[in-house]
């Protein structure tokens, strides 16, 4: 990134996804493009896609879109979650530095130039951590941690805690992480998988500036699963092993019932032990083929190469403006 070319201004894309979001959109363009403006030499846009929301996320978005051809809008046919939908916001930019921004101001723009500032001193990709996260519930904040402990000891990918999609990516680093086929995109471990020289800043997590959270406790931990299977296989080779250590303790108990019996003659009593060794050891088996499932489902899916996203729309400048009942805003004619 270091020859020297003829200066032109760089084009910096964030790349937004909004499920659902009417309520910061207004916030939200209000924060970022100031923030955008004063950044030198540079210009931008800014790529949202409209995660099929069912509220009035698109009206809105196509308003600003309209005013300002650096705002587009990228509209999904339905809600893909949002692994997908930054998947496509991603296939959609065009800039130098992308930057992944989530709707709701939690990952505070007023960083973004000192991202861009790191990026301009060489570094393909600038993580921002969060260096404290206490807007978070107490129950999400140690879920996240174990969450990042575990998946770290047991991957070969390590993702860095505490840090979310909120980044710079070079142009460079963007482009590896479009080869990345799979459809099963856990991003943060994408993320993380495609490597380059890597800096990182920190900064507090933000309150949601309004609206409500978009991820339940179920679909955490579904995200949890997703990011486990997609860098690890160790919870599949695990069995072996466990397999392994229960037969030889069976092997061991057995000499020693054998030697006892021999010895001490036969004894019928061990019915609460039997039952209890029989639900332990079914337990365990069932425990192992629902990881095996775990693991089969996903190559099933992937086997079946569906696309990641389906765009019903790309919006872009104001070529699609019969769309749009409303006038362009004032505010937005930046
Ligand atoms: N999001 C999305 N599709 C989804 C769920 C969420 O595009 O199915 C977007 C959402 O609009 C927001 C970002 O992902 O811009 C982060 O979501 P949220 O703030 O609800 O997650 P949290 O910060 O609570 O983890
Ligand atoms: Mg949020």
């Amino acid at each position: 990134m270091n020859f020297v070319k003829i200066k032109s201004p760089d084009i910096i894309s964030l790349v937004v996804p909004f499920y659902n979001e009417e309520d910061v959109i207004d916030e939200f363009f209000a924060t970022v493009r100031p923030v955008l403006d004063a950044v030198p030499d540079s210009d931008y846009e800014i790529v949202c896609v409209n995660d099929g929301s069912r509220d009035l996320t698109l009206e809105k978005l196509l308003k600003y879109s309209i005013g300002d051809r650096r705002i587009k809008v990228v509209d999904l046919s339905r809600n893909f979650g949002k692994e997908a939908a930054l998947t496509a916001g991603l296939d959609h930019a065009r800039g130098d530095a992308v930057i992944p921004l989530d709707a709701d101001l939690q990952d505070p723009p007023h960083l973004i130039p000192r991202l861009i500032e790191k990026w301009r001193d060489g570094f393909d990709v600038v993580i921002a951590i969060r260096s404290e996260r206490l807007t978070d519930s107490y129950a999400k904040r140690s879920t996240a941690s174990w969450f990042y402990r575990v998946h770290n000891a047991i991957s070969d990918v390590k993702i860095p805690g505490n840090a979310g999609d909120f980044r710079l990516m070079s142009r460079q680093a963007v482009d590896a992480l479009k080869l990345l086929p799979e459809n099963h995109r856990f991003m943060k471990g994408l993320f993380a998988w495609i490597g380059f020289e890597t800096a990182s800043i920190e900064y507090v997590r933000q309150p949601r500036a309004a609206g409500t959270t978009k991820f339940s406790g179920w679909k955490l931990w579904n995200f949890a699963l997703e990011g486990v299977t997609s860098f690890s296989t160790l919870p599949l080779r695990v069995w072996t092993y466990i397999g392994g250590l229960t037969a030889a303790f069976a092997f061991v108990l057995a000499a020693y019932l054998i030697l006892r019996t021999v010895i001490r003659g036969v004894d019928v009593p061990g019915y609460a032990s039997i039952f209890t060794a029989v639900l332990f050891l079914g337990g365990m088996q069932l425990v192992g083929i629902g990881v095996i499932g775990e693991y089969v489902g996903r190559i099933y899916s992937e086997t079946k190469r569906r696309p990641v996203y389906i765009v019903r729309k790309f919006y872009q400048h104001d070529t699609q403006r019969r769309e749009i009942d409303e006038p362009v805003s004032a505010r937005s004619s930046a």
